[in-house]
């Protein structure tokens, strides 16, 4: 069985909760994009958690934890990573983390760089992207420029650290350009030296792994990082992520292009938030932003960042679950509206005097506004509920309600972010 967990919306919807909860029927859970601009905060019987390079399965025993060749590393956040979940009393060895050869090493210069276009964005147009600061787009443009370095590398530094020097000049060239110091040779060399030897020990292919591994009929679980609308292709670019963050392209960033995928289960939030820039139609303002804000706890756990926040949007959800193909959806955060009298949804979007469905290119976003739909709260709380039953009615109409917006089955509802605080439809 091969699974994708991956956002529908703007990130942030509790993929990392919701994998730890599904990895109980799992052998394997595997990144497959990203950096360490992920966050995802997972509380069980362990402890609370804060994973960003980790996939969520490395809190469960006996799951094998794959760091697929279309994520980037950063090998001392990792390593750092690694200790703080030892210290949290969870084991970590080559036997349950495994990182692809052809991952991508994130360097130094690469978050230098990043702080350096975020700051001179800031200056000279007052409208940075966004970024996480912690190099994610430099290394990704360096891959498609085939200036990088790989874990596999890390088996041979001989061969890497003759390309080394070259590679250094032709960074430096845009280093200079900024107005900062060079980089050095010497301080590449101790990067990989203090933390790339240490994580040596778990790269392997992890595409030979992967294949043999369902060959035996093993389960495998492939976890995004960030929401549809994060996406390099079909996000609201240039506000996006520098990875693909589809369902389709799981097989290809874990290490498995030639296999299938069964299942895709969306990950879906039972209202918006969105961190950092970009058009974001539904959004609120004001007291009322800070309301939802302070009830949802909507501050990034990547970096501490008040989230921007809103109703459901209808429009953005049903495009993120076309691009997802998501087969099913497990509805998340839903207790964070127990507050409310009346729920707002968006249901639409107006643009030019005219309603429209779908949503439109980015370009066309800021000029749209939402359209809002009042419905009736249940105006309880939701923690205690396990089943169906357990529901109040306004709460499964409104469950009902998304799922005739979006034309797709929610098959789980999160009430609370503990491990077993979840109802099975
Ligand atoms: P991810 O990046 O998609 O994994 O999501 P984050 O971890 O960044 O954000 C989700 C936040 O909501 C985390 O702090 C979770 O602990 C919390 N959370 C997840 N599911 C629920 C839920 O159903 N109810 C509540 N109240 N909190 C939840
Ligand atoms: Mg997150």
């Amino acid at each position: 069985m091969l699974t994708s967990i991956c956002g529908i919306n703007w990130g942030d919807e509790g993929k990392g909760r919701m994998v730890d909860l599904l990895s109980r029927d799992f052998d394997i859970v595997c990144r497959y994009q990203g950096g360490n601009n992920a966050g995802h905060t997972v509380i069980n019987d362990r402890g609370r958690f804060v994973l960003n390079l980790l996939p969520s399965g490395i809190l469960r025993e006996g799951v094998v934890n794959v760091m697929g060749p279309g994520m980037v590393i950063d090998l001392k956040h990792l390593c750092n990573e690694i200790e703080r979940l030892r210290e949290g009393g969870i084991e970590i060895s080559p036997a349950n983390l495994k990182i692809s050869d052809k991952a991508v090493i994130t360097m130094p210069y690469n978050v230098l760089q990043d702080i350096m276009e975020e700051d001179r964005l800031t200056k000279a147009t007052g409208k940075p992207y966004g970024s996480t600061r912690r190099g994610i787009a430099p290394v990704y443009a360096d891959k498609y420029m085939k200036k990088v370095f790989r874990m596999g590398e890390l088996l041979n530094t001989e061969l890497m650290y003759k390309r080394l020097p070259d590679i250094v000049v032709w960074k430096n060239m845009t280093i200079k350009a900024y107005g900062f110091d060079p980089v050095t040779v010497e301080e590449m060399i101790e990067y990989f030296e203090t933390y790339g030897k240490k994580l040596a020990p778990y790269v392997v292919d992890t595409g030979l792994y992967l294949n043999s591994a369902e060959e035996a009929g093993k389960n495998i679980m492939f976890e995004a990082q960030l929401g549809a609308l994060r996406d390099i292709d079909y996000g609201i670019v240039p506000y996006t992520s520098s990875s693909s963050t589809i369902a389709a392209y799981a097989p290809i960033g874990a290490g498995v292009p030639n296999l299938k995928l069964n299942n895709s289960i969306g990950i879906m939030k039972a209202y918006s938030s969105c961190v950092g820039e970009g058009p974001f139609t539904c959004e609120y303002f004001g007291e009322e932003a800070e309301r939802l804000r302070k009830l949802g706890g909507e501050y990034g756990a990547a970096t501490g960042r008040p989230r921007r926040v809103g109703p459901f949007d209808a429009v953005a959800s049903r495009y993120g679950i076309r691009c997802q193909g998501a087969d099913e959806i497990a509805l998340t955060k839903l207790d964070v509206l127990d507050d409310y009298e009346e729920i707002e949804i968006c249901t639409h979007y107006e643009l030019d005097g005219k309603v429209i469905d779908d949503f439109p290119f980015t370009d066309v976003l800021d000029k749209c506004k939402p359209v809002f739909e009042k419905v009736k709260g249940w105006h309880c709380s939701l923690a205690e509920c396990r089943r169906k039953e357990d529901l109040p009615k306004e709460a499964l109409d409104y469950i009902r309600l998304l799922e005739k917006l979006c034309s797709c089955k929610i098959k789980y509802v999160s009430v609370g972010a503990e491990r077993d605080a979840y109802i099975k439809l």
